[in-house]
């Protein structure tokens, strides 16, 4: 069974391209170089070039290939308990409203780009339900600061559902839609734009030189902008050490063919949340179920969630044929509101955006639309409010908490051991093995064992088996050491 998406499964993974026709030449200077072509970097293109800006995405793999192409697909202003959570952690302050109004215009933006574009998408009830009674106040909570805000939410006691529900809070006219269809429609039109693409290049520093910030990276790449911005997920430069204010939740997806779909988009109040939509898929009616979500390389093996996943959904879809099961992840921030804005530092050219909490289609789309926004002299109404906030004493225990985590996540691996020796391909590939050590900040890996991946408790970066880098802060491969002889009657692709 395939741990790829079940948008790429359908597309195999575009290959990369370092050199090409939109190599930059020697002295060419960009007004923006956009490093990350997910949802954010393309936004964020997208928009600069509508401006008239030259601009250049640079990509260490391929557009679409880390968490947008991995995504449920919910493009929605109801996002399962976010909006009650941030008026406990914000109250009343206008940063909420702000936080909703991002939302409802990257939602806008969305539609229309997809009218325009011809990306297919529906129209659906978003729903936060509760699974069991107890779940019953917190979406009567979310119901009320959605009103309160301003959403069209209506509530009801006993919603007709496929799986036990006792109370549900539904914003009507939302949008699903094929994630990867929407990063390839944003990609062409960055393209037809006259924006430029570098993939398979790893940034790894920038320089600031007068006015221009060089980018560089793997393979001497050195590529110049006046202004960067880092639409990496975890920021991958980072002078103001965001990562220390960022969690990576990662969880798991599976899609199903099911010969009758929910017709809703719906993510339980609880824990353990389920996510789960209809849909269709070249022709195939197709069942998505997520959950599971848990901080990177920590807890239980990662093969046990998607199993529980998987029993979940078949004793409520029990109609539904497997097609696949992936896991995907994102960054939460301690005020969970999203980062977005300048790194600071000696350069003020260079912007930031991640923290989306599992929310990008909406969150990454509006990162995108104000970060170029402030380039071009056109302010997003509600950028400043969101965006432009200082660490607050108050945000010190969560701060502490989060590095309390890290420190118990260092622990919790050291203690696991890392759960495998090196893999065959790596031995096959040369009688090396990745060395399981973060680099990073020299956090020790552990192994996932759905994945086949090592994985970082500290900051949540992701190497492939044989060390390459896959996502996270981290911006080199892993070192190598000489492989292990394997034991007679140790084969098989890993031993965890
Ligand atoms: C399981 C799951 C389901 C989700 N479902 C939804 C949903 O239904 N609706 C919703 O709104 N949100 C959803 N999200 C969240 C959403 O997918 C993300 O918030 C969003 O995709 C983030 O987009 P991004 O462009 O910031 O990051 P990414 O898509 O991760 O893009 C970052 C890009 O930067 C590149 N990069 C990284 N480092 C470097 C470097 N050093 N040099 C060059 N390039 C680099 C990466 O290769 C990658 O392509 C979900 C998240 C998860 C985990």
């Amino acid at each position: 069974m395939s741990a790829q998406s079940v948008w790429w499964q359908r597309r195999g993974d575009p290959p990369t391209q370092p050199e090409g026709p939109d190599s930059p030449g020697p002295d060419e200077v960009f007004d923006a170089v956009v490093v990350g072509a997910g949802v954010t970097g393309l936004a964020t293109a997208l928009e600069l070039v509508r401006a008239g800006r030259s601009v250049l995405v640079v990509e260490a793999r391929h557009p679409g290939a880390v968490t947008s192409g991995r995504t449920t697909g919910k493009v929605s202003a109801l996002q399962g308990t976010t909006l009650s959570e941030l008026r406990r952690k914000h109250g009343d302050s206008a940063r909420v409203p702000a936080y909703v109004d991002s939302s409802l215009a990257a939602l806008d933006w969305v539609a229309a780009f997809c009218e325009e574009h011809r990306v297919a998408t529906s129209r659906r009830d978003a729903l936060t339900y509760a699974a069991s009674r107890d779940e019953v106040p917190t979406v009567r909570e979310e119901h009320e600061a959605a009103l309160s805000l301003g959403l069209p939410v209506r509530y009801e006691t006993a919603p007709d559902l496929p799986v036990p529900a006792h109370a549900a809070t539904v914003l009507p006219d939302q949008l699903q839609l094929d994630p990867v269809e929407l990063v390839l429609a944003m990609l062409e039109q960055v393209r037809s734009g006259g924006g430029r693409l570098l993939t398979g290049r790893r940034v790894q520093r920038l320089r600031q030189r007068g006015e221009v910030v060089h980018v560089l990276g793997e393979d001497g790449l050195d590529v110049r902008g006046r202004h960067v911005v880092l639409a990496t997920g975890a920021p991958v430069v980072d002078r103001r050490m965001h990562f220390a204010r960022l969690t990576a939740q990662r969880s798991y997806l599976m899609a199903f063919s099911h010969p009758d779909p929910p017709e809703v988009m719906a993510l339980s109040a609880g824990s353990p949340g389920r996510s789960w939509r209809g849909g269709e898929l070249d022709g195939r009616r197709l069942l998505l179920v997520g959950g599971e979500g848990h901080e990177t390389g920590r807890g239980p093996r990662e093969s046990s969630r998607v199993d529980r996943l998987r029993e979940w959904s078949q004793e409520h879809f029990p109609d539904a044929v497997e097609l696949g099961a992936w896991s995907a992840q994102d960054y939460m921030s301690l005020d969970g509101l999203p980062l977005v804005g300048g790194l600071g530092g000696p350069s003020s050219s260079v912007s930031v955006a991640t923290g989306y909490r599992k929310w990008g289609l909406t969150s990454g789309i509006a990162a995108g639309i104000a970060l170029a926004g402030a380039q071009t002299g056109s302010p997003a109404p509600w950028a400043d409010e969101l965006y432009t906030r200082l660490p607050r004493l108050r945000d010190l225990p969560a701060f502490l908490g989060v590095q309390a985590g890290v420190t118990l996540g260092e622990v919790g691996a050291l203690a696991s051991g890392v759960r495998r020796p090196p893999s065959r391909a790596a031995v096959e590939a040369g009688g090396c093995a990745a060395l399981p050590v973060c680099t990073h900040l020299g956090g020790t890996l552990r192994w996932n064992d759905h994945e086949q991946t090592y994985d970082c408790p500290l900051h949540g970066s992701r190497f492939s088996a044989d060390g390459e880098v896959l996502e996270g802060p981290a911006t080199r491969s892993l070192a190598r050491v000489p492989a292990l002889p394997r034991l007679p009657g140790t084969g098989g692709r890993s031993s965890t």
